[in-house]
């Protein structure tokens, strides 16, 4: 193996944060056989800040990869479309009508989801865990010296950086390019159910499909009410700077109860809200760079795309695929991961801007054309998302990593006894 430093490289690779981008490429590079090391001080399964609307590329690629294995898509509740609540009361609804038989994606609980990830690479007998930080990392001339929050140090031929917003404590001279402005978040589940056809609602609430994304835009930002199941559901809220420091939690919570009865759901418990520090879409500028940067870490999408998990899947399975493949030219390796990744990415911040654009903007072409007609955005967004195919580049990681698929008798039933996470609801 590579020697950073002179020594033994201890892993064939380090990967920094194992939420979804870092322990899906763990998974990856575990059932290739390779030695790996995932780090994240986190324990999982964690309720984690996040609207939980998987987009259907990246549903279709977890598929390929084999986590969406039949508990998780039993927990997942697909939705068609989009019901945008405006300031002003009108309601536009995008693509909640018949004629769309694929759905746009899925809301999925990333408690369920990321904790089947994580699960299934430490699976791997070539995965360790290490439950930390890392505080620093050492380029050597073949490899790096990974330091942990114990004082101990590691090395490996390669590093996968998915440790989302912490990248930049951890390479300082790496500067963020186009960061748009800060906004701050929470998210909240609440139980409940759907108001059916007695619901004290209009008629034309009643028609909306109740599988489609709830968008309520008011004065102090938007409120994202994803459907998880017919009693669960997600809203995730994203607020300017400056609301954010004139509200209180408790004002917040109840425009959100107020919004989600708007849109057509009764509440019965809370049953948890999380926090989510400075969020706005950011990404870092560099065309190269000798580690490889996946999910967040590199790039962030603005939260109303829904892209953010699809990126992590998409840019840490690319990263697998060098890494198998330059074993004897790191160099090149990694110059190719940041030119296929930066492809990928153009064509996730089409979609999100469209998204963005139809939802946020005011004044976009998008929102016009939304207005003019609903279905024709459908269709081009749809013609977008079909720019996905199944490429070379995803078939040989498919190929490469399937032969040790994690059967799906080593997941266990959530509602089971033996579901060690019972304490925590999906
Ligand atoms: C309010 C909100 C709503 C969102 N809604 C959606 C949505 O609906 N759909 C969607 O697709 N995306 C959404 N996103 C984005 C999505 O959550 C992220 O894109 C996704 O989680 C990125 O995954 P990641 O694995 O790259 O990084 P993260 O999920 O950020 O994980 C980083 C991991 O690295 C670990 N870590 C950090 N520093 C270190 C260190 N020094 N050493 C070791 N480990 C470290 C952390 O503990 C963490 O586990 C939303 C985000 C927010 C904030």
């Amino acid at each position: 193996m590579g020697t950073p430093d002179g020594n033994k490289a201890d892993y064939n690779t380090i990967i920094i944060g194992a939420s979804i981008s870092g322990s899906l490429a763990a998974s990856l590079l575990g059932r290739a056989g390779k030695d790996v090391l995932l780090v994240d001080p986190q324990s999982f399964p964690r309720r984690k800040a996040c609207g939980e609307g998987l987009s259907i590329v990246g549903q279709r690629y977890l598929e390929e990869f084999g986590f969406w294995t039949e508990e998780v898509a039993a927990h997942a509740k697909p939705f068609y479309g989009y019901t945008i609540h405006h300031e002003d009361g009108a309601v536009s609804n995008l693509g909640n009508n018949d004629s769309v038989s694929t759905p746009q994606g899925y809301g999925i609980s990333r408690v369920l989801l990321d904790s089947r990830v994580y699960k299934a690479a430490l699976d791997c007998p070539s995965v360790e865990l290490s439950t930390g930080l890392v505080r620093a990392v050492e380029k050597f001339s073949s490899g790096w010296v990974v330091t942990l929050s114990n004082g101990d140090e590691v090395r490996s031929r390669n590093l996968v950086v998915a440790c989302g917003g912490g990248a930049s404590a951890l390479f300082p001279e790496l500067e963020v390019e186009s960061a748009s402005e800060e906004r701050y978040g929470l998210a909240l589940w609440l139980r409940g159910r759907w108001f059916q056809e007695n619901s004290s609602l209009g008629e034309s609430h009643r028609k909306v499909k109740l599988s489609t994304i709830h968008i309520h835009h008011q004065p102090e930002g938007q409120y994202i009410i994803t459907p998880l199941s017919k009693t669960r559901i997600n809203v995730s809220i994203l607020l300017s700077k400056g609301s954010s420091s004139k509200l209180s939690k408790q004002d917040i919570l109840q425009q959100a109860f107020r919004l989600v009865k708007k849109s057509g759901f009764e509440i019965s418990t809370l049953i948890q809200t999380r926090g989510a520090a400075a969020i706005h879409s950011s990404r870092l500028a560099l065309d190269n760079h000798p580690a490889y940067i996946v999910g967040d870490a590199v790039e962030r999408f603005d939260p109303i795309g829904g892209m953010g998990m699809t990126h992590g899947i998409l840019s840490a399975s690319l990263a697998v695929r060098h890494i198998l493949l330059a074993d004897d030219s790191p160099e090149r390796g990694l110059a190719r991961y940041y030119r296929e990744r930066g492809r990928v990415a153009r064509l996730l911040r089409v979609l999100t801007n469209m998204s963005y654009g139809l939802n946020v903007s005011k004044v976009s072409l998008v929102r016009q054309l939304v207005t003019w007609s609903p279905s024709l955005a459908l269709v081009v967004m749809a013609a977008l998302k079909s720019q996905f195919p199944r490429s070379q580049q995803f078939a040989e990681v498919f190929e490469w990593t399937s032969g040790q698929a994690v059967p799906s008798n080593q997941f266990v039933d959530p509602s089971s006894a033996d579901f060690p996470y019972r304490e925590m609801p999906l």
